[in-house]
């Protein structure tokens, strides 16, 4: 199929054309159609489908006809992150070259004022986080009747951000007349209900699920052991043995992990950044930006960083944690192996991820290969069960027994043994009290000083600069 088939206006295949598109993918030949025949969508597709290209596109012919008033914006797109939210804006300006619209962005950590001004000069296409678009709205400085066509995007991790709610609000504010494209990875059920009370006879179209992972990537696990601390030392292994490592993203599952890993890994000099969703946006921005440059190696992320953003040519992507949704998993390698290069992607799993690791060689229908030793996980499981049997014994023992000699500590087990000489002896007092000390001294100050201070120094300097939001993570104090 050619995209001169699907109804396009002239000036978008004239981009798309630019872009270097030849084909359209199978969501964009499924659901360009059916948008610009006014119809609603409920797109079951992930990133990486060529997705954003389904909906901006037809928007871009259908936005050729009429004119934006102020403050009434006549198309509305909702993205659960800045990130995405901003790479919506890019697609538009690609796509868009060829047209004069007025495209506004309302994200978090951009000033009232600015985005006011782009209000009221009537925009086009408002693209918006949901918590800035209810606070705009509430300020009077909005009104959302004008809205034609509404897009909800990753609706799923709307959910899983708790944006709900305010979904359902901003689904109400807007005239029951609008046109609804509703785009989602998958369907919870809450957004299943979701679809059905916002949608209207919509078109169906889904992209089977990525569950297979490119052939071009080798994926290898190393064991680790349950400490943070061992992890960082394996992880440290692996990079140092890693062969070909151009630049790399370093998964965490918590966002305190990756405070301590990035400022683990700016200790043990490597060019590191961090991303995540506390950050302030230009940190975020600024971080994503070096890592697009080469400026930084390795980026320590949370699955923000995994799911829609354009990230090219990553060698290598390393998994500090086993992630706990499966299909996190096959999005997290999706960063690597693209455009047909070789992409490799390490996985550190400790004796308790056996379930999730199950999950996902279920779902990859594939079995991993170990680098290293592996983990005996029904060893690992039938010792720490003796071991809790153990405990409970001798608590009943020393309470049952009044004699002082019957309370002395049971002889120990092979793996409360092995559990102490692997205590992180030799690291844990540096990455303890260097980390804790910088934390401490700008904490004194008032509250708001760290964070100017910060946010006018550059978001990355190898080895020097902590950003903000590590300084402002009440639970970095705790790093180990
Ligand atoms: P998306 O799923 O929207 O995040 O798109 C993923 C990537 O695919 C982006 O880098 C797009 O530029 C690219 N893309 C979108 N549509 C096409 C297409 N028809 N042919 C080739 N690449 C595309």
């Amino acid at each position: 199929m050619s995209f001169n088939t699907l109804g396009l206006s002239e000036k978008v295949l004239a981009a798309v054309d630019a872009a270097g598109y030849k084909d359209p993918t199978a969501i964009q030949a499924g659901a360009i159609p059916q948008v610009l025949e006014r119809r609603d969508v409920l797109g079951i597709a992930q990133t990486g489908t060529g997705k954003t290209a389904s909906f901006t596109l037809p928007m871009l012919t259908l936005l050729e006809k009429g004119r934006a008033r102020a403050r009434m914006p006549r198309t509305l797109i909702l993205e659960p992150t800045r990130e995405l939210a901003a790479q919506v804006q890019e697609n538009f300006e690609r796509y868009g070259t060829n047209h004069k619209l007025n495209v506004a962005l309302l994200i978090g950590g951009v000033s009232f004022a600015e985005q006011d001004k782009k209000l009221d000069r009537g925009t086009d296409v408002l693209i918006a986080t949901p918590g800035r678009l209810l606070d705009h709205f509430e300020r009077g400085k909005l009104l959302l009747q004008g809205v034609e066509i509404l897009v909800i995007d990753e609706a799923d991790r709307m959910l899983d951000m708790g944006f709900i709610p305010d979904i359902e609000r901003i689904c109400k504010l807007i005239p029951f007349t609008r046109q609804t494209l509703f785009f989602s990875a998958t369907m919870p059920p809450e957004i299943q209900r979701l679809t059905e009370t916002f949608l209207q006879n919509p078109a169906r179209i889904e992209v089977a699920p990525t569950s297979s992972t490119a052939e071009n990537v080798t994926q290898q696990l190393k064991a680790a052991g349950g400490k943070d601390y061992d992890k960082r030392v394996a992880l440290r292994e692996l990079l140092e043995g890693a062969e070909d490592l151009q630049n790399a993203i370093v998964f965490c599952n918590r966002k305190r992990d990756i405070s301590t890993l990035f400022r683990s890994l700016e200790r043990h000099e490597y060019n590191v950044g961090a991303l995540h969703g506390d950050m302030d946006q230009r940190t975020r921005m600024m971080m994503l930006e070096n890592f697009r440059k080469g400026a930084i190696k390795l980026l320590v992320a949370s699955d923000v960083a995994a799911r829609g953003l354009d990230i090219p040519e990553v060698s290598h992507v390393f998994h500090y944690d086993v992630p706990i949704n499966a299909e996190d998993y096959v999005h997290r390698i999706g960063r690597t192996g693209r455009a047909g290069r070789s992409g490799t992607a390490y996985t550190l799993v400790t004796e308790s991820d056996q379930k999730y690791l199950r999950a996902i060689e279920e779902l990859t229908n594939q079995s991993i290969e170990w680098v290293g030793e592996s983990i005996d996980f029904e060893a690992a499981a039938a010792e720490r069960k003796a071991k809790r049997r153990s405990s409970k014994t001798s608590k009943a023992d020393s309470s049952n027994d009044n004699d002082a000699a019957q309370s002395k500590p049971a002889p120990k087990k092979r793996g409360q043994s092995r559990r102490k000489t692997e205590e992180p002896a030799p690291e844990s007092p540096v990455e303890e009290t260097r980390p804790t000390n910088r934390v401490q001294k700008i904490s004194q100050k008032p509250a708001n000083k760290p964070q100017k201070q910060d946010n006018n120094a550059p978001a990355f300097s190898e080895g020097v600069h902590i950003p903000a939001f590590l300084l402002r993570d009440p639970r970095a104090k705790k790093a180990s």
